[in-house]
């Protein structure tokens, strides 16, 4: 079988997981009726949000059929059973007529004439290139060619030997055909052997492009669309060999269509284009499908129309999967030992740290001794196995095959995505770490040559401290960040301490939506309560001392010589009649270096700014100015001299750890004003009066009072006992006393979001 490796890429919204969905139902991948929308979105909370969060693989089986009926899924096990039932009727009978005493040819004409009785569509001799390697190697002519299926070889031998059976078996190696039937005509019984030869164990490279009705591996990768998520989508596009670019065409070409479209196109993949959403009608698809077409350099008629609400054009998109993106490629140099790509991980209940593989040489079984190539560590794999997009074990993972390996290692950390994992079939012995050698059977093996390229490791932008709400579970809100961390590699953490709240971890994200959603999973999937800082970015500091980088108010030192900022260049794609609402809140966001330029229909803005600002509420100011229509990505740039002020921010005369801010100072006494007033009417009220000040430069710089919740505890006691009612407020004195320690670690997680807002 034939393997086709591709993602699904586009702007958030644009359809992806739903296109996807079709696909799952045309190859009969997921059966009727467990399909449900967005089925590859399997998280809660992607379910819950409508978007993707994490890339999902999933592997599909269908026959290409160049317009007809693809085969459902199942099929795939009972290979061509009924037409070797045919041609066994067939070889019977000219067998039993005319006994083992012939010459070939006469059995050869014998099946003609008998094949043509049958109905059967069958070529005698057919041309076929022997391809190996990549190279043609010769020209093969069996015998018969039936259905364009099955390839029947016909001897009139004493007996059937191996080397026969060995020369049919090259003979399928090197072209298309998977099942071969080799008849035996000149012994004393009928010898019938029949020879099922799957093309991609050995020889991937055949062209198959030339012949319908082959069958293939669909491996898709559903990728996110938010800019958060772009180390997703990147690690998806280093597994395949293609991509599907789709546009909504309601929508048009958005921000994250330009940058997946940069960053497949970097990698080398084959792009199809295809523009969705055509059962809304939705007007200029004509000049969309052009602007599609010049972006990614090819015909307009190359860009497909579809609709993956209703299905419509989909089958013919997939078709163009099979015959447009290449077969599995080296994309590296070819290596002696098996070697595979951990592109993702996760943690499984039953079995363990999971890698998500591409293979890149050889194969992989269950049982292997594997190494971990920059880990450092050697493990023998518990089951290996494929996404369905459940987990389904499988023998082996061969070349060009995406799968998964449950490694069998038990700590997390040795995981590490875009490490490579290798057999060691040629034993990897002494590895010198430190030097990058290893010992291969004698021979010494430089570990760098064997390694795949991998991942740059993305770099996070916003930080949280998270704190246990209950100290004692420090050791399980670790062992919960380093379960999110397999499965979320762009995550990255780090033990922290504070005076209040104690131990916790500073944790760091690549954007606000990445937080959000990260903190959200901590909650819900692993249930633990947390406490946690105001989202803050990095600073760098100049001091005496040099360069120091800083992440929150708290360890800025009273002395130093220049403090600089985090940037990012930024890319707004708008439709140019929301071009000046979008230059006017430029200063609001202190967007620095604007230019623009046209696009098609469109007006690209280009600019850079602070990532403190693109933090804040931006995406969301962006979008209801622009009606929904302006899109933005990013890409992180230099740090620039700032001028920032640290504001603290007091509730109850007590520092709210984890409160404090970096704020412009241009702007601080403004900003600081508004973060008390929003305090104010976010903080629950609580049954003592409260002060909410902000504090900046020692001095206090606003101020606002929550007045007390009063509740009557001497109500119900009716009649004149002063004593008792005395004793009644001492006693709810005390609890307030208490109920204002607790106050201070008490800042709705919830609450961050509207403070960041502008
Ligand atoms: P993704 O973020 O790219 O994965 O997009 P989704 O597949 O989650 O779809 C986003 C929204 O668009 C959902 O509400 C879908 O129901 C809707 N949608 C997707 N494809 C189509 C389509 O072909 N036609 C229509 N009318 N809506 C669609
Ligand atoms: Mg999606």
């Amino acid at each position: 079988m034939f393997i086709r490796n591709f993602v699904i890429i586009a702007h958030i919204d644009h359809g992806k997981s739903t296109l996807a969905d079709r696909f799952l139902e045309i190859t009969g991948t997921i059966e009727q009726r467990k399909m449900h929308a967005q089925y590859l979105d399997q998280l809660e909370l992607e379910r819950e949000r409508g978007i993707t969060i994490k890339m999902a693989p999933v592997r599909m089986y269908c026959k290409s059929s160049r317009g007809s009926t693809l085969i459902e899924a199942d099929s795939r096990e009972l290979l061509y059973e009924e037409l070797t039932y045919k041609i066994r009727g067939v070889l019977f009978k000219v067998y039993n007529s005319l006994g083992p005493e012939h010459k070939e040819s006469i059995y050869q004409n014998s099946l003609n004439f008998e094949l043509e009785k049958t109905g059967l569509a069958f070529e005698r001799e057919k041309r076929i290139d022997v391809i190996y390697g990549s190279k043609k190697m010769g020209l093969y002519q069996p015998d018969f060619v039936i259905e364009n299926k099955v390839i029947l070889e016909i001897k009139a031998l004493p007996f059937l030997g191996e080397s026969s059976k060995k020369q049919t078996r090259y003979y399928l190696r090197g072209s298309n055909y998977r099942l071969a039937i080799l008849a035996n005509f000149g012994a004393s019984n009928l010898e019938i052997e029949r020879i099922i030869y799957d093309s991609i164990r050995d020889n991937p490279r055949v062209d198959p492009q030339k012949s319908a009705g082959s069958e293939y591996i669909l491996n898709l990768i559903d990728t996110p669309g938010h800019s958060d998520f772009s180390y997703e989508v990147s690690r998806a596009l280093a597994a395949v060999e293609g991509a599907i670019l789709l546009v909504d065409a309601t929508q048009g070409i958005q921000a994250q269509t330009l940058a997946n479209f940069r960053t497949a196109k970097a990698v080398g993949l084959k792009i199809i284009g295809a523009v969705n959403k055509i059962d809304l009608n939705p007007p200029n698809v004509d000049k969309l499908i052009s602007e599609v077409a010049d972006l990614i350099g090819c015909s307009t008629g190359e860009i497909y129309k579809v609709s993956g609400k209703t299905g419509a054009g989909v089958r013919e998109l997939l078709e163009a999967v099979i015959e447009k993106i290449p077969l599995p490629s080296h994309r590296y140099s070819h290596s002696q030992s098996s070697r595979a790509l951990i592109f993702d991980s996760f943690y499984d209940d039953h079995k363990g740290v999971v890698a998500s593989v591409r293979v890149f040489d050889g194969q992989f079984t269950t049982s292997d001794v594997v190494r971990l190539l920059a880990a450092g560590v050697e493990t023998k794999t518990k089951e290996i196995g494929y996404f369905t997009p459940e987990l389904k074990p499988a023998k082996e993972l061969s070349e060009g095959e995406i799968g998964y390996i449950a490694t069998g290692v038990k700590n997390p950390e040795k995981i590490r995505i875009g490490d490579t994992l290798v057999t060691n079939k040629h034993k990897l012995l002494n590895t010198n770490v430190t030097n990058n050698v290893s010992e291969i059977r004698g021979g010494l093996v430089n570990i760098s040559d064997l390694a795949l390229p991998g991942y740059k490791e993305p770099q996070p932008v916003v930080f949280v401290s998270f704190y246990p709400e209950d100290a004692d579970n420090y050791e399980f809100l670790k062992r919960g960040l380093q379960r999110l961390k397999l499965n979320d590699s762009a995550l990255s953490f780090e033990p922290d301490q504070q005076k209040v709240l104690g131990r916790g971890f500073k944790v760091g994200f690549l954007g606000r939506l990445h937080f959000e959603v990260t903190a959200e999973r901590l909650k819900r999937e692993l249930n633990i309560r947390t406490i946690q800082s105001f989202p803050s970015v990095a600073y760098r500091l100049k001091t005496k001392n040099g360069i120091k980088t800083i992440i929150k108010p708290e360890e800025l030192p009273t002395a130093y010589e220049e403090i600089f900022e985090q940037t990012a260049k930024i890319e707004i794609l708008t439709p140019s009649k929301y071009l000046s609402n979008i230059l006017a809140i430029q200063k609001k966001f202190r967007l620095e270096e604007i230019k623009t330029e046209t696009v098609g229909e469109r007006i690209k803005i280009s600019a850079v700014v602070p990532i403190a600002e693109l933090v804040s509420d931006f995406d969301d100011q962006l979008k209801s100015i622009s009606q929904g229509f302006a899109s933005f990505s990013y890409k992180l740039s230099d740090y620039r001299r700032a001028d920032v002020v640290k504001v603290e921010f007091l509730v109850a005369g007590e520092p709210v750890p984890g409160l404090n801010r970096f704020l412009p100072r241009e702007t601080f006494q403004q900003e600081a004003r508004k973060i008390v007033e929003k305090l104010k009417e976010l903080l629950p009220r609580q049954q003592f009066a409260q002060a909410i000040q902000a504090k900046a430069d020692g001095r206090i710089i606003a101020r606002e009072d929550i007045r007390a919740l009063r509740k009557d505890v001497t109500g119900y006691l009716y009649g004149g006992d002063r004593t008792r009612k005395m004793k009644l407020w001492q006693k709810q004195k005390r609890g307030k006393e208490k109920l204002k320690t607790q106050t201070r670690v008490r800042i709705p997680a919830e609450i961050f979001k509207e403070l960041l807002k502008k």
